[in-house]
């Protein structure tokens, strides 16, 4: 099995940041972006995603598991 990696910059992304990107960006995408990618790419800062990642993960989501 291939090891995922940001579509952008190559950086292996962990299990969060996959999370983020199906949240994000769709819920079957089997491209994924690194959180410092991720954050650009939605003009957002990294800091926001990180506290999606809490909330995300605080309402149980299964993506976050
Ligand atoms: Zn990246």
């Amino acid at each position: 099995m291939a090891e995922d990696t940001c579509m952008k910059c190559g950086r292996k992304v962990t299990r969060d940041e996959k999370g983020l990107s199906k949240k994000f960006i769709n819920r079957a995408t089997q491209k994924y972006f690194c959180m410092t990618c991720l954050a650009e790419h939605l003009s957002v800062s990294e800091s926001l995603l990180k506290a999606k990642i809490k909330q995300f993960k605080d309402m149980g989501c299964t993506l976050f598991k």
